[in-house]
Parts: structure tokens; sequence; C-alpha cells
């Protein structure tokens, strides 16, 4: 494999972002930033760097004095408070760090992804979500337990958090029901936490690869409200099952991409090009959906 030092010296000298993460070879992230680079005539571009957990302290260290900035994608998120010099109070909150932003020396770590969340919401169902009760499935996972630290603070009736494993929702659920009206559901009571709900949030990585889920459509009606945070151009399988019920449902590119604008805007102030971020994404992943089949 490659090292991390490698990786940064080959990189053309205008790189000077990129998205950090192990795997990263398939994150759409670089075609939507450079997209928004070119939008605003920046004279850099935003690459992709495979680092493991234990690569990442040396990773700061290097991109610290050459890059503006940086994203972070699985499994780094986490690993990553540590390492930064300031952290934003949205990222304390929630846990996870997924955009560096450096200034005036000095390393500030940043979370968008429960901005991108609410957007995504807000595109998709306008303001109907904010009175649902809602399931969100994969609540042990990075994800799931940031965006269910963000719903806590959005108002919402009631949280449901279900996990295959059930006992990493203990800390969650602890912190939690000192704020809001929360529960933990277990696996086996998946189809009641959905029929007790509105919204449903998938947070886990059921269907990124693709494969058909055995969920009954019957679980839902057509008034359920359904984010699935996996994205691909085409529905995903909690999608398709979503919708073979009637219900609104949408993946995660929305997601992405305002998850994304925002650390555009973290990097590089306002205006942010979205519309050309948004074209940008939508067409990589139209592309990598090709590829694959
Ligand atoms: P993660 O930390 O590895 O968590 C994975 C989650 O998926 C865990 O809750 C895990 O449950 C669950 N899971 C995995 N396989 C499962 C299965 N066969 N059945 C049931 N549950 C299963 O990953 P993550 O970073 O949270 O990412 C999760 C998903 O969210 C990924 O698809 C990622 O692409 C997506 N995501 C999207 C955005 C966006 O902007 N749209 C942002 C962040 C993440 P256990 O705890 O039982 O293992």
């Amino acid at each position: 494999m490659v090292t991390f030092s490698e990786q940064v010296s080959s990189l053309p000298s205008d790189v000077a972002l990129a998205v950090l993460g192990d795997p990263v070879a398939h994150s759409l992230s670089p075609a939507m930033q450079n997209a928004g680079l070119a939008a605003r005539a920046l004279p850099l571009s935003y690459g992709r760097l495979r680092v493991t957990e234990a690569e990442l302290p040396k990773a700061f260290q290097e991109l610290r004095s050459r890059f503006h900035g940086w994203n972070l994608t699985l499994p780094l998120k986490l690993t990553a408070l540590p390492l930064v010099d300031e952290l934003d109070p949205e990222a304390q909150w929630l846990g996870a760090i997924n955009t560096v932003v450096r200034r005036d020396q000095k390393l500030i770590g940043f979370n968008t992804d429960g901005l991108g969340l609410h957007r995504a919401l807000e595109a998709a169902f306008g303001a109907a979500w904010r009175s649902a009760p809602v399931t969100l499935i994969g609540a042990g996972g990075g994800a799931g337990s940031a965006a269910a630290r963000y719903l806590a603070r959005t108002g919402i009736p009631k949280l449901t958090l279900v996990n295959r494993t059930r006992a990493k929702l203990q800390t969650l659920h602890a912190t939690l029901e000192k704020t809001m009206h929360v529960r933990i559901g277990s696996w086996e009571e998946l189809p009641r936490a959905i029929a007790d709900s509105r919204l449903v949030i998938n947070a886990s990585s059921l269907g990124l690869d693709g494969t058909p889920l055995d969920w009954d459509p019957a679980w839902l009606d057509p008034g359920h409200l359904v984010l699935d945070l996996v994205y691909r151009r085409e529905p995903t399988p909690v999608v398709t099952w979503a919708r073979r019920a009637g219900a609104s449902a949408v993946d995660g590119l929305d997601m992405l991409l305002f998850q994304g604008a925002e650390a555009f805007r973290l990097w590089f102030g306002q205006p942010v090009p979205e519309a050309e971020m948004r074209h940008a994404l939508y067409a990589a992943a139209f592309r990598h959906n090709s590829s694959e089949r």
C-alpha cells in the first residue's frame, strides 16, 4: 500500500483540500467540491487521500502547513476529535468531525452532517417532518449517533433508536433521555417502531451494497416519510421498500450535497455555488452506478 507521505508528495501542487478516509476511492466529494472551486474560479483543487486511523495524527501534521482544509469520512470522524486545536460546539455535541478548517495556523474541527441532515429533511418533506415521531435505524453507528444527537435538539416529539447491536445504544440513550422523549427499540421490534413513527431515517449501511431488503412494505403506510442516508443515483433498497408502500422516500445524495456545501462555506465564505456542486455530484453518482453495472 502507498504510504500517506507518498500520496501527499505525488499530489499536483494545486491540491489544497481533500477527503480523508479508508476506503476513499469511490468518494463523490472530489467531483462535487472541484465543481464548486471551478465555479468560484478558485485556483485550488480537491483530492482524496486514503488514510487509516493509525496514520491520522501524522496526516494532520503533514497537511497542517500545506492544506486549506479537509473532510473526514469513514472511519476517521471520531479519531480526529483530539487532533484539532479547536472544536466547534456543534461538532463537540455531535461527537464527531467531518470538516477541518485551517485559520491563522490553527486547525478547527466542524461537523456539517447535522445541517446536511436538516436541509435534506426540509428539501424532501418541507416542515412536515418537524412534528413527526422518528424511528432512527442504525443509531449505534457513527452517522446514526450524530443524527440522533442532532435530532434531539430540533424539537421532534419522540425518537426511537434502533440498532442491530442493541448494546451500542446505551450511552446515547442515557445522554438523550435527559432532554427528550427517547426510547430504544430492539431489532426484532423494528416493524412496531416504524408503525409508531411517521419519519423513518435509515442511518445503517443496510442497502449500501445494493442487496434488496426483505422488509415488508406493510410496515409502512403512505403517510410515512423515509430518508435513507445511503446514497446512489438509483433508488436504494430502503427507498425501493418505502415507495412500494406509497410512502415519500429519498436517499442520502442531498444530505451529501448540503454537508459539502456547508464545508465549502466554512472554507471560502459565500457565495456557495450549490447548483454547480449539485450538478457535478449527481453526474458523478450516475457515472459511479453505470460503472458498477
Ligand atoms: P458505521 O459507523 O460503520 O455504522 C454502520 C451502521 O450500520 C451500524 O449501526 C451497524 O449496526 C449497521 N449495520 C451494518 N450492517 C448491517 C446489517 N446487515 N443489518 C443491520 N444493521 C447493519 O457507518 P456510518 O459512518 O454510520 O455510515 C452508515 C451509512 O450512512 C453508510 O451507508 C454511509 O454511507 C451513510 N452516510 C451518509 C451520509 C450522507 O451525507 N448521506 C453521511 C454519513 C454517512 P451494528 O452496530 O449492529 O454493527
